[in-house]
């Protein structure tokens, strides 16, 4: 049997197939790339149109045929709700018309069990870093808690709209990363940890309000938030008593938070894990492992009650799968 994934929580449309084993047979992203912020409708219709050539080329490109499938998992949220929609009709579509089960995924749990399955860490913290979510997630008493999140915008939409103001096209994270790697000044931006939870609003005000040169700016948003998001997770480690830190989402690919991490973990004798690139950003193939998992513990999403979930918590779900 192999299982397809359906990602489209937001400027991503992500369809993946993978075997029981979790073999990744094909796992191909398309995104909409706004000139301006992201428009939901836009988002979504780009995911419209492209959801049927973007599924032909995947069954293709992973050898099979279409009556292989034998499950469908989509992101059911968190995320934006016209794109939401649109992968999870086509994903009722696909799962009424093959006469397979559906399941409905959480996106930010999907984060976790790929690190799971495609780096040796087995309980990790997880800090998940995207554009629209920041979170410290751990499995504690039978749920994925939050230790810790952003309280207004997510870290990567904090770097592509300070990109934006400064001319630098979607997605900017890695425009300032190689910026910041041209400076060494540290500007004074607004540090701002509160109990476990960051927030990026002021940073962002006071980088766009700042007449510094832009590489120190670019050195110094990255130094500040970093650190925030590297503090946050060690004391999620200190209070799990957790010894393994995973990574994930689209800013973890930079290597400055990387290496932020790991000379945190490695001071407390803990270790740091990533999966492979494609797998840190949004991608149908941790959807359709996590829908895996889920099914082999019993979980199945009816149509009548697989509708999206916009603002859908990481601590709703029960977690069957783990002990
Ligand atoms: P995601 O939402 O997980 O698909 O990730 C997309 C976000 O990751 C965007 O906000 C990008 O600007 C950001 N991103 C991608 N590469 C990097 C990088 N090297 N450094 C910082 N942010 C990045
Ligand atoms: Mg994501």
């Amino acid at each position: 049997m192999y299982i397809v994934g359906l990602e489209g929580t937001a400027h991503t449309l992500g369809i993946g197939i993978l075997d029981e084993k979790g073999t990744i047979l094909a796992n191909l992203m398309k995104t909409y790339k706004p000139k301006e912020g992201i428009h939901p409708r836009e988002a979504a219709n780009h995911h419209a149109k492209e959801f049927v050539p973007t599924l032909e080329e995947a069954i293709s490109k992973a050898g099979i045929v279409r009556s292989d499938i034998g499950l469908v998992a989509f992101s059911q949220g968190p995320g934006l709700g016209p794109c939401l929609r649109t992968v999870a009709t086509a994903a009722r579509a696909l799962a009424l018309s093959l006469n397979v089960p559906l399941v409905g995924v959480n996106h930010c749990i999907a984060h976790i069990e790929v690190g799971r399955l495609t780096t040796d860490c087995d309980d990790p913290v997880l800090l998940y870093a995207s554009g629209g979510n920041t979170q410290i997630i751990a499995f504690t008493r039978g749920k994925y808690r939050v230790f810790g999140e952003t309280l207004d915008i997510g870290i990567g939409n904090m770097l592509d709209k300070f990109g934006r103001e400064n001319g630098i096209p979607f997605p900017a994270g890695p425009v300032i990363e190689k910026k910041a790697k041209k400076s060494n000044s540290l500007i004074d931006l607004p540090y701002s940890v509160k109990g476990m939870d960051v927030s990026f609003s002021g940073i962002l005000t006071a980088a766009l309000n700042s007449k510094a040169p832009m590489n120190d700016l670019c050195f110094s948003l990255q130094e500040t938030t970093f650190a925030m998001l590297t503090e946050v997770t060690e004391r999620a480690l200190a209070h799990t008593g957790k010894k393994e830190v995973l990574l994930g989402g689209g800013v973890v690919r930079n290597k400055r938070l990387r290496e932020m991490v790991e000379v945190m973990t490695e001071e407390r004798g803990a270790k740091a894990y990533a999966p492979p690139g494609p797998l840190c950003v949004d991608n149908g193939a941790m959807i359709g492992w996590t829908g895996f998992v889920m099914h082999k513990a019993g979980s199945e999403t009816p149509v009548e009650k697989s509708g999206v979930i916009q603002n859908y918590r990481t601590d709703e779900v029960d977690i069957t799968w783990r002990k």
